[in-house]
């Protein structure tokens, strides 16, 4: 496996003071790492039983496309609030300082379809928690969640399995 964390950038005081940012723009330029972190997640996918990813705004949107359409799976955005055009299902959740609300398209998908999310970074979890329970909330199944990056010592993906999700991480 190629250490894909040699392409990852740390920006510090981003976007506050004390704020350690890992920037995957470095990885997603950089040809052979952008195909080894997407190859990475087909390997991992490939046989699993899935109907659709769902990737989060914006950074999962890059990922997960991607990754779809090496999977021939379909798409489907988990937008910002405002985003999307149809009748929405929307979510709001905590973050470590104040909260967002994202949403889907209520015809997202059939009742019972199976997805798999996917983002860039799990820091708290708080996102992809709001990102699981919206989809439950429409009637989907979350079969995996997948990130690039997990920053374990906030424990979001501690808190995703003791919701009993999956979580898989490319890195760390
Ligand atoms: P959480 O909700 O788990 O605390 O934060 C994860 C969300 O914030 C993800 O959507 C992720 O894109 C973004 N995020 C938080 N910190 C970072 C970071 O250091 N690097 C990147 N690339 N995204 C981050």
């Amino acid at each position: 496996m190629s250490d894909i964390t040699k392409l990852i950038r740390t920006i510090p005081n981003y976007p506050k003071d004390g704020i350690m940012f890992r920037d995957i723009t470095t990885l997603l330029k950089d040809p052979k790492g952008f195909q080894t972190t997407i190859n990475m997640l087909v390997e991992k996918y490939k046989n699993t039983d899935i109907d659709y990813i769902a990737g989060i705004e914006a950074r999962g949107f890059i990922l997960g496309a991607a990754l779809a359409y090496a999977l021939n799976k379909g798409f489907i955005p988990v937008r910002k609030k405002g985003k999307l055009p149809g009748k929405t299902i929307t979510q709001s959740y905590d973050l470590e300082y104040g909260s967002d609300t994202i949403e889907i398209h209520e015809d997202s998908f059939a009742s019972g379809s199976k997805i798999l999310l996917i983002d860039d970074l799990i820091a708290t979890g708080g996102t992809a928690i709001g990102a699981i329970t919206l989809i439950e909330k429409a009637g989907g199944t979350i079969v995996e969640t997948a990130f690039v990056v997990d920053l374990p010592e906030l424990g979001g993906a501690k808190k995703i399995q003791n919701l009993g999700h999956k979580v898989f991480c490319l890195c760390s």
